[in-house]
């Protein structure tokens, strides 16, 4: 997702390859079509079209990033605060780029930075153990001032979470978020629950099936989450009881809170199912458990639950 020296150098070698291709092919054909040459015009605008999209993400990422977002990261989002400096220098650039590509539009209410640095926290974190994996088909997020079951969605499904719904709202590279579920899911730890993170676990579940696992996840892995979910959902829902009803819906939305447990409260899973925490770990290629008790200087955490 971000641009490193290296991933630099690659995509100019691919933009200046094209170019000169181009060039090159225009070059031989218009000896027997003159009008053919006209396409030489064109190699700049190839090398430009290749290049855009990593010249503008290296100018985001090196934005001095605000005080404001950075307030708002540090007293709200503990994953964020429990990683080392250089995990949140990085941690800041994908909220950046994030931000800077898609549009966080409010519908009937209104949203200030705090929200929008939420919103890409929610995003970030889900793929922050991977090196070169992205929300391709994400554009836009948009933010409802009340719960979707309640006001929206579902009246009448009683009983139902505002989380059961995501799948609903994924239309066309659009997540839709209510406002107050977002910030009740970072501002209240004694709830596993995140809302942010569960819609973004969808997105991320949705964008593998379209562009493929990233590299850091483990094809094997995969196949041993899918047996494991199919035999946890044809059980009674007792052997795990501390994970919320709602997971047990069906395959995507047993993952999606199991992506907000592991990343809010992963002490709780790692010590109520450690198999379940480690297929986790693999799958996401993260420690938070690990983290937070660096973090807290090796001492136990207090943690929702
Ligand atoms: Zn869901």
């Amino acid at each position: 997702m971000l641009v490193t020296p290296d991933t630099d150098r690659r995509n100019r070698r691919r933009a200046f390859g094209a170019a000169g291709f181009l060039a090159a092919a225009a070059g031989i054909a218009g000896w027997f079509i003159p009008a053919v040459w006209l396409l030489l015009a064109a190699c700049p605008f190839v090398y430009w079209l290749l290049r855009r999209r990593c010249v503008r993400r290296k100018a985001v990422q090196s934005r001095p990033f605000p005080a404001a977002w950075e307030q708002t990261l540090r007293s709200r989002v503990r994953f964020y605060d429990a990683l080392p400096d250089r995990g949140k220098e990085r941690f800041r650039q994908m909220v950046q780029v994030f931000l800077d590509e898609v549009r966080i539009t409010a519908v009937g209410t209104e949203i200030d930075d705090a929200v929008r640095v939420l919103v890409a926290a929610s995003a970030v974190i889900l793929v922050f153990g991977f090196d070169d994996w992205e929300y391709r088909r994400l554009r836009e997020v948009l933010i409802y001032p009340k719960s979707f079951v309640k006001d929206y969605w579902a009246e009448g499904r009683t009983g139902e979470n505002l989380l059961g719904l995501a799948g609903v709202e994924q239309l066309a590279g659009c997540v839709a978020l209510s406002k107050p579920d977002l910030l009740a899911g970072f501002d209240n730890p004694a709830r596993p629950d995140q809302v942010g993170v569960h819609e973004f676990a969808h997105v991320l579940e949705d964008e593998a099936a379209y562009q493929g696992l990233p590299p850091e996840v483990p094809a094997g892995a995969v196949r041993r989450w899918v047996r494991f979910v199919a035999r946890e959902l044809a059980r009674p829902r007792a052997n795990r009881a501390y994970i919320n009803e709602y997971a047990y819906k069906n395959g995507h939305e047993f993952f999606a809170v199991m992506a907000e447990y592991f990343f809010k409260s992963p002490e709780v899973v790692r010590e109520k199912d450690p198999e379940l925490y480690g297929m986790l770990r693999r799958m996401f290629h993260q420690d938070p458990a690990a983290l937070f008790r660096r973090a807290a200087g090796g001492r136990p955490v207090q943690h929702a639950g």
